[in-house]
């Protein structure tokens, strides 16, 4: 049956309020607008972006559908769609790529000004939602919403992939694999022989300790309070593992004390601002580079020591792995991705979080 142009009734979980359990519902959902997509979504994964923005932590407006990660089949397409086609297979972006703005139109900008991600307004690019359930308007996640048999995003939050690629594995590619690789891979830039220490051992720290590896890291110390995460961990890469509950002392003074003068390259991937300082400070003073990749809840800050800012440490954040080429054309053609994809399938799948 020919269901463009209908508005299609399906199930999708939603958020209705801040903290709540996550119901299934039966929604509609209209068919796509001039520039937008609809999707039939085949898998989604769940980051740890989703659980913040379903714990009320993000800026996201209840009651919405959650989920960024998504792979699935164009259904339908909008007005002066180009780049896909019913049928094609795609990904769903969480930063789209206008490829306008000033940040699309630099070689090192990777945060779209059409993202709705921080702040977050809950609806389509113009200002209305396609989603209803009960009569009742229902808003999307970071317009995208994959939680759901169908959804519909922006054009430029989709990316066509190849027709070979695993439609159950490949919706991890739409976020975690490319951040987490990418954060270690593009952004710091880990050296041949250096030491890492990863702060929290999730989908996202996985990955770039995938990344540090790839890049040759000769220790890669992994904290996590969690430490059912260490076995897993270690299979991919970690060389010591460190739960900071079993340490009187703050765990950056272990990795200091551990590593004589402070790691080479600090990841954080919780998405919390004290986790941010321990990282910063088992940085090397002088050389040290920290990589913040974890969200931090909304109107959280960051308090810095500031005299010691001028001994040269860098701190920089990454969105999406730095590089957007990464998680579109490029996957899942290269050979290199599709082992990456195998590894952190293999080691990763089941660290990642199911909603109560
Ligand atoms: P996850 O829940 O899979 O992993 C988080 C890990 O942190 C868990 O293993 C948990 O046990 C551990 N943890 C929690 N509190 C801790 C603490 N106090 N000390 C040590 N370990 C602790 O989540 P994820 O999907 O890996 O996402 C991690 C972060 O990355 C989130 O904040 C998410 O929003 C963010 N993220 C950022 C980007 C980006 O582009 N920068 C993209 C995706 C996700
Ligand atoms: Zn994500």
């Amino acid at each position: 049956m020919d269901t463009s142009d209908k508005t299609i009734t399906c199930r999708a979980a939603i958020a209705w309020a801040a903290n709540s359990t996550l119901s299934i519902e039966e929604v509609q959902v209209e068919p796509p607008k001039a520039g937008e997509v609809r999707i039939k979504l085949a898998s989604t994964g769940i980051c740890g972006t989703d659980d913040h923005a379903i714990k009320g932590l993000l800026s996201a407006i209840f009651p919405f559908i959650p989920g960024h990660e998504g792979a699935g089949i164009v259904e339908s397409i909008g007005k002066g769609v180009t780049s896909v086609k019913p049928g094609d297979k795609v990904l769903t972006l969480i930063i789209p790529q206008c490829r306008e703005c000033s940040s699309c139109l630099h070689p090192k900008g990777n945060f779209c000004e059409k993202q709705d991600v921080l702040p977050s307004s809950g609806l389509m690019l113009d200002g209305t939602s396609r989603f209803t359930c009960k009569g009742k308007k229902i808003y999307h996640s970071f317009r995208t919403s994959t939680f759901t048999e169908y959804t519909v995003v922006p054009e430029i939050a989709v990316a066509k992939i190849d027709d070979a690629a695993p439609m159950d594995k490949v919706s991890l590619i739409s976020c975690e694999v490319p951040t987490g690789y990418g954060a270690a891979v593009h952004s710091a830039k880990v050296t041949h022989g250096s030491t890492c220490v990863v702060f929290g051992l999730g989908g996202i720290g996985s990955a770039i300790v995938m990344g540090c590896k790839a890049s040759g890291a000769s220790r890669i110390i992994g904290v996590d309070i969690n430490e059912e995460k260490f076995p897993r961990a270690r299979a991919l890469g970690v060389t010591d593992c460190l739960n900071p509950q079993k340490f009187k002392k703050p765990v950056q003074q272990v990795v200091m004390e551990m590593t004589g003068v402070g790691a080479d390259f600090a990841f954080e991937a919780i998405g919390l601002s004290d986790t941010m300082l321990a990282a910063w400070d088992s940085c090397h003073r002088s050389y040290g580079v920290c990589l913040i990749v974890g969200v931090a809840p909304l109107n959280s800050k960051l308090s810095l020591d500031a005299p010691m800012i001028v001994s040269g440490r860098t701190m920089k954040g990454v969105c999406l792995g730095a590089s957007a080429v990464f998680c579109c054309s490029e996957i899942p053609d290269d050979k290199r991705c599709k082992g990456i994809l195998g590894d952190f399938i293999l080691s990763c799948i089941t660290s990642l979080i199911v909603p109560e």
